[in-house]
C-alpha cells in the first residue's frame, strides 16, 4: 500500500461539490473516503431518529456522487478512534483529512482523542474551513469582512477522477436499530440529500423566496416562503458559499433585470442575506466559547431558574400540551415536520424560559431532538438569547395569545395541529378558556392552560429585573459584548448606565 493514503472523513459535509478537503486530499494521494456512525453519539440528548434518517438519504447520494469519480464511501460504526486504528491497520494512512466542525460538547471531546491519536500515530490531521466561521479568533474585530473574503473564494473545484486507496467496500448504510436510536416518528420531515439540496435552493431563488420578508413570521406562509436550507446546511449537502454564490448571482440578475420595477425579490434577498451571514455568527459564539451548551453566557442567571413544578410544567411544554393554543400547535407541528420558522422556535423557549420559568438546558435538548437541521452553533447561542442568559441580547418575552391572533388570525394553523378545538369560535380560539362554552372542551378534550400567561410573564419581568440590577451585571456584560457581540448590532451597555425603567413593561418587549 502506497505511504500517502489520504483519508477523507466525512462528517457534516455531505456533499462532493465545494469540498476542500476532499479537493487536497485527490491532489496528494490514493483516497480512502469514510463516514463513522458513531452509536454513543446517537445516543446523546441533543440528537435523534429524524436527525439519522435524513443523514442515511444524504450519506446515500453521497455514495452515488463519489462513485462517478470512482470512489468507495467506506460505512463504519463504532468509536473514531478505532475506526481509525483499523483503517490505519488496513491502508497505512498518510494524512486525515476533514472539515473543521463547531460541534456539541461530545463531538468537541472526539476531535480532542482524535487529535491525540493522529499524534501517537503519526498520521497529519488536516481540517479545513467550509463556512465563516474561524477557529481561535481573538477577537470579532473584523470578522464580518473575513466572512465576505471567505465567500467570495472560488468553490474548490470537485476531482474529476480519483485514485482509490484500498479494496471498494460494499457495507451498507447503518440503520437506526444497528444504532440503538429509539424511533421518533416525523411523517412530514425534510427529505435529505445533495438532489433535493439542490431543488430546494433554486426553488427558493426563483420561486419561493419572493415573499420571504412578509412571510417568514406565520408559520401559516413560512414552511413555502422560507428557504428550507437549514437541514442541507447543517448536514452540508449544500455549502454555506455555493448558497451565498447563488444569491448574489440572483440579486445580480434581478438588479439587471428589473430596473425601475418594484419587486420583493430584492429585500427578500438582501434579508436572506443577512441570515447567511447570521449563521457564522452565531455558530462562532459556540466555537469561541464551547462552555456555553451547558452554562450560563452570563453568570449572574446561575441557580435563577428552576422549582418543584419543573417535571409538569416541562412534560406539558414539550407534549404540546400546555393549554396555550398556539404555543401548543407550534410544538405539534414541530414534532410532526422537524422545522419551525425562527419567531415560533424563538416563542417555543420564551414561553419555556419566561412563563414556566424552565431552566434552558432540558427545553433546549428538547427543540435540539425536534429540528431535523439541529446545528450546535446555531441552537445553543439561540437557545440561551432567547431564555436571556447572555446577558447581551434584548429580553424577548412573546406574549403566546398576542402572537397568536398577528401571526395566525384566522387560525388556521391552530385548527390544523389542535382538531380537538374544533367547536371554538376564531374570536376565542387563541384564548378559548375567555369563552363562555369553554366547559366543553377545556379540561376534556384539551387542557387548560398550567399557566396564566399575563401573570407568569409579569414574575418573570420582575425576576429578570432583579438579576439585572444587580451591582456587577452591566461589568460582565460589556465584557460578552466585547466577546460575542456582533459589531453591528447587539446590546450596547458600553459607557453608558442604564435606569431601570418606571414602567416595567419597557424592559421587556412582549412581541
Ligand atoms: C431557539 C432556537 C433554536 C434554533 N436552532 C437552530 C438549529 O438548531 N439549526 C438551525 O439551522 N437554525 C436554528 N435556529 C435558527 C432559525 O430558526 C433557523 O435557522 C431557520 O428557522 C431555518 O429555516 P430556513 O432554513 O428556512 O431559514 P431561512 O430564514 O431561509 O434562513 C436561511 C439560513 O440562514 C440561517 N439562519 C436563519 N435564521 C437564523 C438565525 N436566527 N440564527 C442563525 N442562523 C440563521 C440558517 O442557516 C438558515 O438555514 C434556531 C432559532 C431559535 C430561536
Amino acid at each position: 500500500m502506497s505511504a500517502h493514503v489520504q483519508a477523507v472523513w466525512f462528517k457534516r459535509d455531505l456533499r462532493i461539490h465545494d469540498h476542500r478537503a476532499l479537493y487536497l486530499a485527490a491532489q496528494n494521494g490514493p483516497v480512502a473516503p469514510f463516514f463513522i456512525a458513531e452509536p454513543e453519539l446517537w445516543q446523546q440528548p441533543d440528537v435523534s431518529h429524524r436527525q439519522w434518517a435524513f443523514v442515511t438519504e444524504c450519506l446515500g447520494e453521497l455514495q452515488q456522487d463519489l462513485s462517478t469519480l470512482g470512489l468507495s464511501l467506506r460505512l463504519e460504526i463504532g468509536v473514531a478512534t478505532d475506526v481509525l486504528s483499523m483503517l490505519h491497520e488496513r491502508l497505512s494512512l498518510h494524512t486525515l483529512w476533514s472539515h473543521e466542525e463547531t460541534g456539541s460538547a461530545w463531538t468537541y471531546e472526539r476531535d480532542k482523542r482524535v487529535a491525540a491519536w493522529c499524534r501517537q500515530n503519526g498520521v497529519v490531521w488536516n481540517e479545513e474551513r467550509q463556512n465563516g466561521v474561524i477557529r481561535g479568533l481573538p477577537k470579532r474585530d473584523g470578522w464580518a469582512a473575513r466572512w465576505e473574503r471567505f465567500m467570495a473564494e472560488p468553490p474548490s473545484p470537485t476531482p474529476e477522477s480519483v485514485q482509490q486507496a484500498g479494496s471498494p467496500s460494499h457495507a451498507k448504510i447503518p440503520t437506526a436499530a444497528d444504532l440503538g436510536i429509539t424511533p421518533d416518528p416525523c411523517p412530514l420531515r425534510q427529505t435529505g440529500g445533495r438532489r433535493q439540496a439542490v431543488q430546494t435552493l433554486n426553488s427558493f431563488l426563483t420561486k419561493r423566496g419572493e415573499t420571504y420578508r412578509t412571510a417568514m413570521s406565520s408559520p401559516n406562509s413560512a414552511f413555502e416562503a422560507c428557504s428550507r436550507l437549514s437541514p442541507h446546511l447543517a448536514w452540508g449537502t449544500l455549502s454555506l458559499r455555493e448558497v451565498t454564490q447563488a444569491t448574489n448571482k440572483r440579486r445580480l440578475a434581478l438588479k439587471a433585470g428589473e430596473r425601475g420595477t418594484k419587486s420583493a425579490w430584492r429585500g427578500a434577498l438582501t434579508s436572506f442575506s443577512g441570515r447567511l451571514h447570521w449563521h457564522c455568527h452565531f455558530m462562532q459564539k459556540l466555537e469561541s466559547q464551547p462552555s456555553l451548551e451547558h452554562a450560563n453566557l452570563h453568570p449572574a442567571y446561575n441557580g435563577v431558574r428552576g422549582g418543584p413544578g419543573d417535571h409538569t410544567l416541562y412534560d406539558a411544554w414539550a407534549k404540546g400540551e400546555t393549554g396555550l393554543p398556539f404555543v401548543d400547535a407550534c410544538m405539534r407541528a414541530l414534532i410532526a415536520t422537524g422545522w419551525l420558522n425562527f419567531r415560533m422556535r424563538a416563542m417555543l423557549m420564551a414561553v419555556a424560559s419566561y412563563h414556566l420559568w424552565l431552566d434552558w438546558r432540558r427545553p433546549g435538548e428538547h427543540l435540539a431532538r425536534q429540528f431535523t437541521d439541529y446545528e450546535p452553533g446555531i441552537h445553543w447561542p439561540q437557545v440561551q438569547m432567547q431564555s436571556g442568559t447572555s446577558g447581551i441580547n434584548t429580553v424577548r418575552i412573546y406574549n403566546p395569545v398576542k402572537q397568536g391572533f398577528d401571526q395566525d388570525p384566522d387560525g388556521r394553523f391552530v385548527r390544523e395541529w389542535l382538531p380537538q378545538l374544533a367547536s371554538v369560535p376564531d374570536a376565542f380560539l387563541h384564548e378559548p378558556w375567555r369563552w363562555e362554552g369553554a366547559g366543553q372542551v377545556l379540561d376534556k378534550a384539551y387542557p387548560l392552560p398550567v399557566v396564566d400567561h399575563l401573570a407568569a410573564a409579569k414574575q418573570a419581568r420582575q425576576k429578570i429585573w432583579a438579576v439585572r440590577a444587580g451591582s456587577t451585571y452591566r461589568d460582565v456584560a460589556n465584557d460578552i459584548q466585547k466577546r460575542h457581540g456582533s459589531r453591528r448590532s447587539g446590546v450596547k451597555f458600553i459607557g453608558r448606565k442604564r435606569k431601570p425603567p418606571k414602567n416595567q413593561n419597557q424592559l421587556t418587549l412582549d412581541f
